[in-house]
């Protein structure tokens, strides 16, 4: 008798696995083998891990206990500290629900619309490095402009809504945040192109010469490209090479010569309990 329950119960733990969270598999559980971040483990430090760590990685053990891995997006946790410069957000990590940065300015950076309006605004540090990194580019005759940069939650989930009414929830959260999951709620994000606008945060801004800049250079002012090329399965999302998430010149630096993601640098992913 037990067999075929025990069956049964593998089966449905599965299918939950499985549809919990974007058509990609892309998050929820993948812990058994990720590709590189063994040698990278090295436990970094900075912030939003603390209470992640604790958890005991428990996920795809073959034991048949009913349904604990099977919480769809349960896995999410409040970022804690959300006002760090290296804060994690991602479909696991959510932002407190009345987060709302309290240095946001205006970079003097060009942007494809002339409005001062909140979506060209980025958190102070974030804003100075950005001035610094359209300036580098200019010097090797790259001109960038922003496209998108801080949104608050209230604008992401507007934005979220409508992806959903035109694509379906399922389709939309693999190229949009749900309300919290945003880094760009953090000001700490801004989606950039070239000057013209031409394929701002659209698939063609891959290979551009102003993407390979980015690409080259982001990291020496302290960005990274958020979700790279081949990463999906750990990010969550599709590549975005117009995407650049501020953290500094010293993990940016860390991460983009490991050659890994921001997950990677928490070792994070298993952490989807
Ligand atoms: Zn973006």
């Amino acid at each position: 008798m037990n067999k075929m329950t025990t069956t049964a119960v593998v089966l449905l733990t599965a299918t939950a696995i499985f549809t919990g969270c974007g058509k990609n598999a892309a998050s929820p559980t993948p812990t058994p083998s990720l590709p590189s971040p063994s040698t990278t483990t090295a436990a970094p430090s900075p912030s939003p891990t603390a209470s992640a760590t604790a958890s005991p990685t428990k996920s795809a053990s073959p034991t048949p206990s009913p349904t604990p891995t099977a919480n769809k997006g349960d896995a999410v946790q409040v970022v804690a500290s959300p006002e760090s410069i290296t804060a994690l957000v991602n479909k696991q990590f959510k932002l407190p629900d009345q987060y709302e940065p309290n240095d946001l300015v205006y970079p003097e950076v060009a942007f494809i619309f002339k409005e001062k309006i909140e979506k060209r605004m980025l958190r102070k540090e974030a804003a100075t490095a950005l001035e610094q990194l359209f300036e580098g580019a200019k010097k090797d005759n790259i001109e960038l402009a922003g496209v998108s940069a801080y949104r608050s939650h209230a604008t992401q989930k507007t934005l979220f809504d409508n992806y959903v009414k035109r694509d379906g929830e399922e389709k939309a959260r693999t190229y949009s945040a749900v309300p919290g999951h945003s880094e760009h709620e953090t000001g700490l994000a801004i989606d950039v192109s070239g000057s013209t606008g031409k394929c701002a945060a659209q698939d063609c801004f891959a290979g551009t010469p102003e993407a390979k800049w980015l690409d080259t250079n982001a990291a020496t002012y302290g960005f990274i490209i958020r979700y790279p090329k081949g990463k999906q399965a750990i990010t969550g999302y599709q590549y975005e090479p117009w995407h650049i998430r501020y953290v500094g010149t010293k993990v940016a630096k860390e991460i983009v010569s490991k050659g890994i993601t921001m997950e990677e640098y928490y070792n994070a992913v298993p952490v989807a309990k």
